[in-house]
């Protein structure tokens, strides 16, 4: 496949801003490491301007009827779909991800599009029974006001679409800031929309230095709400600038999934397809399963398993239809993953498969397989956002929970077993936002996606994704 990279711009006010004549930030292509496009960058006016103008932006889409909106979005959605390959292919340039994977997670995000414009529909609200006589009491749900949100590099279609549906479909405007170094799938979602008919000024999409721009944005009182997905220690610089002007925030801030396998489990099933989610996305995924935990009757057995797929996989350029690992996303993921390695293997850690750098060009990590890793290595504790799996025996069912809940996050968690009873008992005792019962394929556009701990609160997709851009305002009548 050769598609060229499309041009890149900022959306203002319904109108698409080239880089000519300003700054920008160059994008590379990870598997190849050339230079594709250059992203313009906001100036502080321009990021005024966006503020202004999603206030306007608001004042008109909350007066929408829910009816228009839901076509809207809808319209988004189809021409999201009929674009499929050509937004797949900027996302497997820009981020790297195998062409397979990116058609799927197009898919998906138009998805996201069509359960919010049927939720736009349904924001109703109630009649409450007054307990004086002759009292009207209405409880409604409005749209909070215009939206900050930021979105990171490794999903540039499924993350923004999950924020904008929900928001858009709830009445609010949004600005939206996406990773700078996958930035076209963003604007592909933002013209789908402007196609559909999106009235202008509603959504803006803005580019810039990260903190600078949310400093502004979120300072604004404009802006009325914040969602951000990102790491840990940036969520939580976001979390204190919104808590200055008291606006909410919804976080979602990645993890460090445990797996359990019992003794009675599918074993082969556990393990083969515990290959394919650790390593999708080059393990740059939020909820993948890291940490596989293996009762001690059946460890031996799933670390043959695991180890033989995971040399199995085919590591190449994401373009080509054979690839099932691409490159990491940059530079700096590269030299992450090379650091923890030689961390945990410095500190006594057996490397069972890959556990160097490819040669280039491109971002290449070795699918890599590590047992015996002692608890103070650092991947035992830092999320390893890469191809890197843990394998590790447990006894019994209490250590393998505590374990798994070890750690400060709580987003997924995965159990393989056979047992009704371990069943239960081990989804109800892990900490996490989403689990998966002998299965990995946990997330749903109809099921709430967050997590718990440090993980991040508030949820996204589900009945819930749409409540975070709501508010509740009570009318009380004689
Ligand atoms: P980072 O925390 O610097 O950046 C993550 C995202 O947040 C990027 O899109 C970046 O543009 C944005 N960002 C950074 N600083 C910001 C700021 N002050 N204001 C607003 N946005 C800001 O991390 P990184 O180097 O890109 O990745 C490092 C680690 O972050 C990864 O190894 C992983 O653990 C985590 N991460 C998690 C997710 C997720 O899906 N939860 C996504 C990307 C990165």
């Amino acid at each position: 496949m050769n598609t060229p990279y499309d041009s890149l711009y900022l959306f203002i006010g319904g109108k698409w801003i080239d880089a000519d004549g300003r700054k920008t930030a160059t994008v590379r292509n990870p598997a190849t490491e050339e230079i594709i496009g250059q992203v313009p960058l906001a100036t502080a006016d321009e990021l005024d301007l966006a503020l202004e103008v999603a206030q306007k932006g608001f004042e008109q889409w909350r007066n929408t009827v829910p009816a228009e909106r839901a076509r809207v979005l809808k319209r988004a959605a189809d021409l999201i779909l009929e674009r499929t390959a050509h937004i797949a292919a900027q996302m497997t340039l820009e981020e790297g991800k195998p062409i397979g994977e990116a058609m799927d997670e197009v898919t998906r995000a138009a998805e996201y599009f069509e359960w919010f414009a049927e939720s736009a529909r349904r924001i109703d609200g109630r009649v409450v029974p007054a307990n004086r006589p002759g009292v009207l009491q209405l409880v409604k749900r409005q749209p909070i006001g215009p939206v900050a949100a930021f979105t990171p590099w490794n999903f540039p279609a499924i993350t923004p679409a999950r924020k904008l549906s929900a928001a858009l479909a709830a009445g609010c405007s949004v600005i939206l800031k996406p990773g700078e170094e996958s930035p076209s799938t963003a604007l592909a979602l933002a013209r789908a929309l402007d196609d559909a008919g999106l009235p202008k000024g509603v959504l803006q999409v803005v580019f810039g230095v990260p903190d600078e721009v949310s400093s502004q944005l979120i300072a604004s009182p404009i802006i009325r709400k914040v969602t951000f997905t990102g790491s840990v220690p940036i969520g939580r610089l976001l979390s204190s600038r919104a808590a200055e002007g008291v606006k909410p925030i919804t976080l979602e801030l990645g993890g460090h999934g445990p797996v359990l396998v019992f003794d009675d489990a599918d074993v082969e099933r556990a393990a083969v397809e515990g290959v394919a989610n650790r390593f999708r996305g080059t393990g740059q995924v939020c909820i993948s399963s890291t940490r596989f935990l293996v009762q001690r009757g059946v460890y031996q057995q799933f670390v043959d398993q695991f180890v033989a797929a995971t040399k199995a996989l085919r590591v190449g350029n994401g373009m080509h239809p054979h690839t099932q690992v691409g490159p990491l996303a940059n530079l700096r993921q590269l030299n992450k993953m090379e650091e923890l390695v030689a961390d945990a293997v410095a500190k006594g850690a057996q490397v069972l498969a890959g556990g160097e750098a490819l040669p280039g060009p491109g971002f290449f990590f070795a699918p890599t397989v590590l047992a015996d890793v002692p608890m103070d290595a650092r991947v035992m504790h830092e999320e390893p956002f890469g191809p890197i799996a843990i394998l590790m025996p447990f006894e019994r069912l209490v250590d393998g929970l505590a374990e798994a809940n070890r750690l400060p996050y709580g987003l997924s968690a995965y159990a393989f077993t056979s047992n009704a009873r371990t069943a239960i008992d081990v989804a109800d005792g892990l900490e996490a936002g989403m689990i998966g019962i002998n299965q990995y394929r946990i997330v749903a556009t109809e099921l709430p996606f967050g997590g718990i701990k440090e993980s991040g609160h508030g949820s996204e997709g589900g009945i819930e994704g749409i409540e975070h851009y709501l508010t509740h305002k009570f009318i009380s009548q004689v």
